[in-house]
């Protein structure tokens, strides 16, 4: 799509047997979320937006000022490694170009979120600056940060979720976003900081965090699923166990909104097995009746 083709946009109409969302997580949120405000698809179930996890992610990482080799260079993720039975930890390079991503992490700070975070971070950064003023400049700032940088992903097979919501945030109130409600899932994972100082150690480096996990408890995550979980029936889940969208006929959801569990791995060969499983059960074109329908759409 271009940049401009909002101006002038004019809309179209399409007939088809059958449709399937594909927009991801986020994406499949916001359109139903619309379709379903507009009463275009009201029958939507009421479980649209529950069950939103972020594969329990943190982002923490190690960077190493003048580091003697081009970290950015090779495949984005050569390695990983289980440090118990439900964290899994990938080494991830970020490309040549990715420096603005340096705004986003920050001196490595344990503790739980809210203010005492906060000052604790505030106090690590003194304490950094006192200890090697010049090195911490050095780290802090964006420019190099691919070529210094290793992003360790943090992921967890451990159950935590959030609810998605359709609404006017408080702080822009003149049109409506997916706003996050309810629980909030773990922005620090003490092992995972564990393993970021050790890795910091062998590297001569500093250990680092996400500057939005420590000052708005946010945790970062690249792997945001759910949203439209699978289920036996509407008041559990949006989709049947072949993607079909409870309450409606020929329509389907075949993106990562349907995932209905933290895989504690990187996402998309699941999302890419359960699409192809439930294209599986549409026969030919010629051979549909296109009147398919989950069993259970109470
Ligand atoms: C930086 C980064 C690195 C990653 N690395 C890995 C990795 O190494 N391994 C791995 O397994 N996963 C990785 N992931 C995660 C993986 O990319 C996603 O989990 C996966 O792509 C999600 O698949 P999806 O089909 O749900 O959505 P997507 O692949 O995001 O596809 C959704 C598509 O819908 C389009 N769309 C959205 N809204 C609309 C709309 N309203 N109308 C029309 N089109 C729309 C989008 O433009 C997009 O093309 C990474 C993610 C990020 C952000």
């Amino acid at each position: 799509m271009k940049s401009t083709t909002w101006i002038g946009r004019h809309s179209r109409k399409f007939t088809c047997h059958g449709i399937v969302f594909a927009a991801s997580s986020l994406g499949t949120m916001e359109l139903l979320f619309r379709l379903k405000e507009k009463q275009s698809l009201p029958a939507i179930s009421l479980q649209l937006g529950k069950h939103v996890r972020t594969n329990s992610e943190s982002l923490i990482g190690a960077r190493t000022p003048g580091y003697h080799e081009d970290l950015s260079l090779g495949i984005a993720i050569g390695s990983g490694v289980y440090i118990d039975e439900h964290t899994h930890i990938e080494a991830v390079r970020y490309p040549g170009g990715s420096d603005a991503m340096g705004l986003l992490t920050t001196i490595l700070t344990n503790g739980r979120p809210g203010p005492n975070r906060i000052f604790l971070w505030l106090a690590n950064i003194l304490k950094s600056l006192l200890r090697h003023p010049l090195n911490t400049v050095r780290g802090l700032q964006p420019w190099g940060w691919a070529r210094e940088f290793v992003i360790l992903l943090c992921m967890q097979a451990l159950d935590n979720q959030i609810e998605m919501r359709w609404q006017r945030p408080w702080f822009w109130p003149f049109r409506k976003f997916l706003v996050s409600w309810g629980d909030k899932v773990p922005t620090y994972i003490p092992r995972a900081n564990e393993f970021a100082e050790k890795f910091a150690q062998l590297t001569g480096g500093f250990p680092m965090s996400m500057l939005p996990e420590i000052l708005f408890d946010i945790p970062g995550t690249a792997h945001c699923i759910g949203g439209c979980v699978i289920a036996d029936s509407s008041t559990n889940g949006v989709v049947d166990g072949r993607h079909r969208v409870f309450g409606y006929k020929n329509m389907y959801i075949c993106d990562g909104s349907v995932v209905a569990a933290n895989l504690g791995v990187n996402p998309s060969l699941t999302i890419t097995a359960l699409a192809e499983r439930a294209m599986s059960f549409i026969p030919p074109a010629d051979a549909t009746a296109w009147d398919d329908a989950p069993a259970a759409s109470s």
